[in-house]
């Protein structure tokens, strides 16, 4: 079978699982740069800061559901993520049932 040049979710979600809480923390420093939530109707005039809810889970100032732009991000596609209304529903681990 011809080997695939991207990993899958499953794959980056276990390479991260082995890293550092130093190293974590970077990473998503690094993906908040990418993020497009702060663009995003549901986001905007929410008060809320934090990014990159796909990795970080649910937010705690976001409740109302007003469009998702994720599917248009590049981390999206980046992490092979498949979801949407990250921010709502949880990381792209909890919605995958990866523990
Ligand atoms: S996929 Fe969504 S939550 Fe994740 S970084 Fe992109 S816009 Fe933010
Ligand atoms: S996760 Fe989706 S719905 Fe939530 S703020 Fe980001 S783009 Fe908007």
């Amino acid at each position: 079978m011809p080997k695939e040049n991207q990993n899958t979710f499953e794959q980056y979600m276990e390479e991260m699982s082995k890293m550092s809480p130093e190293e974590m923390s970077a990473k998503i420093k690094e993906l908040d740069q990418e993020c497009i939530c702060g663009m995003c109707p549901t986001y905007m005039g929410t008060g809320e800061e934090k990014l990159t809810f796909c990795v970080i889970g649910k937010s705690t100032a976001i409740e109302k559901e007003n469009g998702c732009i994720c599917p248009g991000c590049p981390v999206q596609i980046e992490l092979d993520l498949k979801w949407d209304y990250y921010c709502t529903k949880g990381s792209g681990k909890e919605l995958a049932g990866i523990r």
